[in-house]
Order: C-alpha cells, then structure tokens, then sequence
C-alpha cells in the first residue's frame, strides 16, 4: 500500500474556528443540558475542545460544542464564569462527532457529554499483551497474495457493487431509492472472511474512500488489526483498550488530520473520526463485546448503521453465527446475504458429537476421555472448553432430563438456597424448588452445575501425564502470559490448553485435533432469552477451532441436554434450522427481533430503597405506558447484589423503539431520585444479568 496522500484529502471540510465569547459546554455527567462559560483566553476556544472548568465544586474535564457571542439568556451575564483553561490546541471533535454525540444522546438516553466522552475512551493499562507482533496465523501471507477462491471473489465484486451504488446514490443526492447499505458476509469459520474484508478494504481506499474495520475485543483478534498494519502501513491506525490515553488520543489526532484512511480496533473505533467514509466492516458481528457495558450503553452496529446511512457508506457485517437480528433482516431481504461455504486451508468442517452426562459421574464422558488419548497417541493437541464461570443452579431431573422454567417467561428459574425459593428474572415469578420431578415423579431432581475448578481438578487427575495449560482471565491477567502460553501450544509444548472464552475464537492452529466442550448447557439456563443463540454460536465457533488445516478435525460437546434443538442443531451445523426455530421461539414469546426493550436497572446499597426505586419507577411507566407497549417487573436482578448494591430491574417492551425512548425519558424527568439510588437505562440492552 503506497503512503501517498489519498485524492479526498482536497475536499475535506474546512474546520471551522469560531472565537466566541460564550462558550457551550457539556460534562461526562447525566446532565441533558449544556453549560454556559466564557473563555477569556483570545482564539483558543473552538467547538470540538476540551476544556477544564469548574463545576460545582469540582474542576472537571468539559467539552466545547458550540457558542455565541451574545450572551445567553440564564444565567446572567456577570454570573458567568471563565473556563480554568482550554486543553487542545486543535480541536479533538469535529462537527460530525459533535452531531454524533448529539443523535446518540438521543438514542441511547444519555447524555451529550457522556456520548462524546465514549468516542474516545482514556486506556485503561500501559503497555499490553494485546499487540501480538508475531502473528500466531496469517505470517505467511502477510506479503504475498492469495490467490482468491470463485466464492470469495463473487463476494468482492458483489460487495463491491454495493458500496459502489450506496456511494453514488449519496453523491448525486439521491436519498430513499431502494439500494440497500448493509450487507453480510456469511461464511464457516476458516473459510476466508477477513481475506475478503482486506480486499474490500483496498479496494475502497484506491477509490478514495475511507475505511473502519471493527473486530472483538478478545486479546486474540487483535492479530486482524495487526495485519490490517502490515498490509496498509502508514495510512492504517489501530485504537484498541490496551493503549494509554494519550496513545489512543494521538491516533485519533492522525486520523482527524486525514494522515489515516482505515482504522481498526474494537467497539470504540465505529467512532474513528474518518470522512469520506465508504465502509464500515464488523467482523464477527455477534460478538457481545460490540455492546459497552457502561453508560452510555452503546451497540457498535447500530452506530455503524447510523453513520453509514448518514455517510453513504456501506456496512458489512461478517459471521459464522450471524446475530437473530441480523438473520432476520437477511431474511426479510434488507440485508444482503454473500457466503463463503468451503474452507480454504486444506481442512474441512470438524465431525461434531454431542455425548450425554446423563449418567456420567463427574465431568468427563468415557467418549471425551478416550478421544483426548488418541489424540496424544497422534502426537496432537487437544483444547477443552469450558464456560464462563458457571452461574447459579438449574433444577434439573435425572431420571427424565426435566428443567424448570418460568412458564411466562420461558426462562430458567434461578435457586436462590437462602430463601429456598426458584425465582424468574424477567417477571419476579416465585415457587418453592419441587422435592419431586414435576414430570415424572423422581426424587432424583434438585439444582445441580459445575464450577471450573471441580472440571480443572479432574482432567488433571485423569491425565497425569499430559502437559496441561490453563488459559482464563485469572491465569493470563499478567502482561504478556497469553501471548506466551500460545506461543507454547503453537511449538507443542502443551498438549491440552483449557480456558474459556479466550480459547473460543480466533485460534487458528494446525496441531489441534481435537476440541471438547466440557459442558454445553451452562448458557442455556442463564435467564436470558438469548441462551439459546449465545450456546449455539459458541458450539460452532468453538468447533470452528479444529479441523481447520487437516480433514481430521474432531469435536466433542457434552451435555445434559442431548436433544436440546440449539445444541443438536449446532452439532449439525444446522445453521438455517436453527435460526428458523429460534426466530418462531422469539416470535411467540415477543422478544427481539420482534419486539424492541430498554431496561432499567435500579442499585443501592440499601436494600429498601433500591425497592421503593423500582416501585416507584414501575408505577411512573404504568401511568404513561403508550400502547403497543408493556412492563416487565419490577424483578430482582438475576444478580441480585453485586458489590454490596441491590439491583432490581424493570424491561419496557414494545414494537417502536421511539415510543419506549420517549417514555424512559418521561419518566427519567418524572422520576425523583432519592440519594444513594442509581439508575441505569440500556437501550436494546443485550445482557439481562
Ligand atoms: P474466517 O475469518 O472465515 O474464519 P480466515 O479468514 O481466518 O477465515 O481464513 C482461514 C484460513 O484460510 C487462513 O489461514 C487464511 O490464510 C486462509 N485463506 C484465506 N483465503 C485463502 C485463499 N484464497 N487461498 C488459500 N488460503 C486462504
Ligand atoms: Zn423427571
Ligand atoms: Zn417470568
């Protein structure tokens, strides 16, 4: 890729530096109003910087977003104070992410400031295990091209078209034809997505046009943004949460001077201040970690879906498991489906076995024990799986596979053991746990999981003499250690590498044989109506790790449930029957796609208090429900108290999205909030915990 400045730099828009003696200005604080300052400082201020002013009693970072030069009505005019000082020599935001900010503020209920705020989040660590300089995958085909597959070229040209005519059509101004601006690419694993993306991405910046490439923020995938570096150089910039603040403020700076044409990273660089934008790639697009945990609680595909309509840019989404909602949309026809269906590194799609626990003792089935020893025998590697900490109980029979769910809700009860009751999450349904299957009768039902220190424990015992590694968040917080244990597995100096999430995506090794999922269903009885889609995708993406360079690949996904559809139909790899049958579940119970949600959650650390909150709350939205539209709870939080604060939460459902938002902020408005009380709003909220 050749470093020479790109053709639209020349109609860039001007910024404009405006001195004004009275500044607008809004804070990282939910407050939905801007405050007035003077600057006293001649030409420093402009719309976009960052000032230090006091407020309150507090000095505190600020953000100009406009200004005038009469005074404002309120407060008086010698009321006003003087900003301590402006921070930026040039502004940080331009109009575009003022504007941004202002329809997110809208949007996700919060506040200008605390929108813009989110655009560019301070680092959290210096220095980081995210940059992996030796790439654990793709060193062979960083310099040299591949020579392209019929589907995978099919893919380029068809995109291509697209963002094409999405550009065009805003070019000559043409707004509301029907051309659509999202497409996806849907494709097994390992069958060649990002070499597409890279394509389409070059194809773009030689046309003129900008790039955002967003990919998930686990520690692995930060290889993409990596080769996304080395094919595109120095007009490429990489933000991701493992840089200081000022690293990832001085990125920014390069791509809002123009120096840069495509950024990658993470959730955050949907907000890459690029202009001349043609498109926006969201690689894994079910990836959880699109959505922000804090507030404002933002979901980078429906910024990305905002800017490229705003932008005439086109937005490409990419998965193996493509989200209920993005299925949908492909459905129904206004997402445009592209797939890749063969795999292109010599392996093929891995034999995958669901095997019962039913009547195993402990957590290794006799099938996943043996296999884990032919696999040695080959001289292979082996990666178990298991879930994220196991959360609470489920009420499960042995004898006929019973579970108890809420029969509103169709969610699993929860046991809570000092009140021995199960309660429902969503609804605040309650009943005492039944000593006897309500099925069949056996006494041999009760609450029952695994922790994955009881599944460490015995594959150690079991496997004395394989060198076993384990890879969580607990063993890989150190600098580094992740990088290193990879760097072990890929040499064959491990033979069985254990771990959760972090050893479910993006691992691309030749050793691997065989994968075992220790135990498939801890997902499913989360209370949550998106544990069947998180299940399935994880089966497929965690079996998309094996098999991936031999046709030998073998995976093995023990369960309690062996004919639960979602489980079945990801051993199948029965894509389409699986989204079918869960899009018709959604369907009769009205949840998303079908319905729209926010959720408020109410926490304080008193526990009657975080009660009448949520009372309160629920009785203000039962006043102004507008039709079309319901309320669910009030409800204890299927976490119930976290760091010493009670949650309680309340789920406005509806078909329009709009309605709800006016009524959250109704009742925000209405609301009178007693100290110690917070309350969270999450807009299309995607964990219910
Ligand atoms: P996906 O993102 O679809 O899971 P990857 O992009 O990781 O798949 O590609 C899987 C493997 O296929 C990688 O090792 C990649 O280098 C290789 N690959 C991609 N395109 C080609 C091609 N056209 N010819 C040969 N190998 C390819
Ligand atoms: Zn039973
Ligand atoms: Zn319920």
């Amino acid at each position: 890729m050749q470093s020479t400045p790109p053709a639209w730099r020349t109609f860039r828009c001007e910024r404009e530096y405006i001195v004004n003696t009275y500044l607008d200005i809004v804070f990282d604080l939910p407050l939905d109003q801007s405050f007035s300052y003077r600057c006293d400082a001649k030409g420093e201020a402009a719309p976009g910087k960052r000032v230090m002013a006091h407020f309150g009693r507090r000095e505190l970072l600020g953000y100009i977003i406009g200004g005038s030069n009469t005074p404002p009505a309120f407060p008086q005019a010698d009321k006003i104070k003087a900003v301590r000082r402006v921070v930026d020599k040039e502004s940080v935001f331009d109009h575009a992410e003022i504007a941004l900010a202002k329809w997110m503020a809208s949007y996700y209920l919060c506040s200008q400031g605390e929108a813009l705020s989110a655009m560019i989040p301070s680092g959290r660590r210096a220095g980081t295990n995210l940059s992996l300089e030796d790439d654990f995958d793709n060193e062979d085909n960083a310099g040299n091209r591949l020579e392209l597959s019929a589907e995978q070229d099919e893919a380029l040209l068809g995109i291509g078209a697209m963002a094409d005519a999405v550009f065009a059509e805003k070019n000559t101004g043409q707004q509301k034809t029907n051309n659509l601006h999202i497409a996806y690419l849907y494709g097994i694993t390992g069958s060649g997505k990002t070499e597409v993306f890279l394509r389409l991405a070059e194809r773009m910046i030689q046309a003129g046009r900008s790039v955002i490439y967003l990919v998930p923020e686990i520690s692995l995938t930060h290889q993409t943004a990596e080769l996304i570096g080395r094919r595109f150089g120095a007009v490429a910039a990489t933000l991701h949460s493992g840089m200081t603040g000022s690293e990832r403020l001085s990125e920014w700076m390069r791509i809002r001077n123009g120096e840069v044409v495509i950024a990658a990273g993470p959730r955050s660089a949907v907000f890459a201040p690029l202009r001349n934008l043609g498109l926006i790639i969201i690689d894994e697009e079910h990836d959880g970690s699109y959505k922000s945990g804090n507030t404002p609680r933002y979901h980078a595909r429906q910024i990305a879906m905002h800017r490229s309509s705003q932008e005439g840019a086109l937005l490409l989404l990419g998965s193996a498991t493509p989200s209920a909602e993005a299925w949908k949309l492909m459905e129904e026809g206004s997402i445009k489906r592209f797939s890749l269906n063969r795999r292109l590194s010599g392996g093929t799609m891995p034999a995958i076995v669901p095997v019962s626990l039913q009547k195993t003792s402990g957590c290794l089935s006799a099938e996943l024990k043996e296999e884990i020893h032919q696999t040695r025998l080959m001289g292979r590697q082996t990666i178990l799986f298991l879930n994220r900490r196991g959360f609470g109980y489920f009420y499960h029979c042995t004898a006929c596979g019973f579970e108890l769910t809420c029969k509103r809700c169709s969610v699993s009860l929860t046991y809570h053991k000092s009140k021995n009751k199960a309660l429902c999450h969503y609804c605040g349904y309650e009943t005492r746990p039944p000593l006897v299957c309500p099925e069949c009768g056996s006494l041999d039902a009760g609450f029952t999981g695994f922790g994955t220190e009881f599944i460490e424990e015995e594959v150690r015992n079991t496997f004395p003499e394989l060198r076993i590694q384990r890879a969580d968040a607990d063993t890989t917080g150190r600098k580094g250690s992740l990088r290193e244990i990879l760097k072990r597995f890929k040499a064959g100096d491990i033979d069985l590498l254990m771990g959760t999430q972090m050893v479910a995506k993006g691992l691309n090794f030749p050793g691997v044989r065989l994968v075992g999922v220790v135990f498939a269903d801890t997902g499913l009885h989360l209370p949550d109506f998106r544990a069947a889609e998180r299940t399935f995708s994880l089966i497929v993406q965690v079996a998309g790790r094996a098999g991936r360079f031999f046709p030998d690949g073998k995976v093995i996904v023990q369960t309690l449930r062996p004919y639960d559809p979602a489980i079945n139909r990801a051993c199948a790899l029965d894509i389409e029957g699986f989204y079918r049958n869960e899009l018709n579940q959604r369907s009769v119970l009205n949840f998303p796609p079908y319905s729209r949600l926010i959720r408020l959650v109410v926490r304080s650390r008193q526990e009657t208090k975080a009660n009448k909150a949520a009372s309160q709350l629920a009785s203000l939205a039962g006043t102004m429900l507008p039709s079309g539209a319901e309320l669910l709870g009030p409800a204890e939080c299927p976490i119930s108290i976290q760091n010493g604060n009670h949650r309680r939460q309340l789920i406005l459902r509806g078909t329009s999205i709009n309605a709800l938002q006016q009524l959250t902020r109704n009742m925000q408005q209405q609301y009178e909030k007693e100290t110690g009380v917070y309350v969270e709003t999450d807009v299309d909220p995607v964990q219910l915990l």
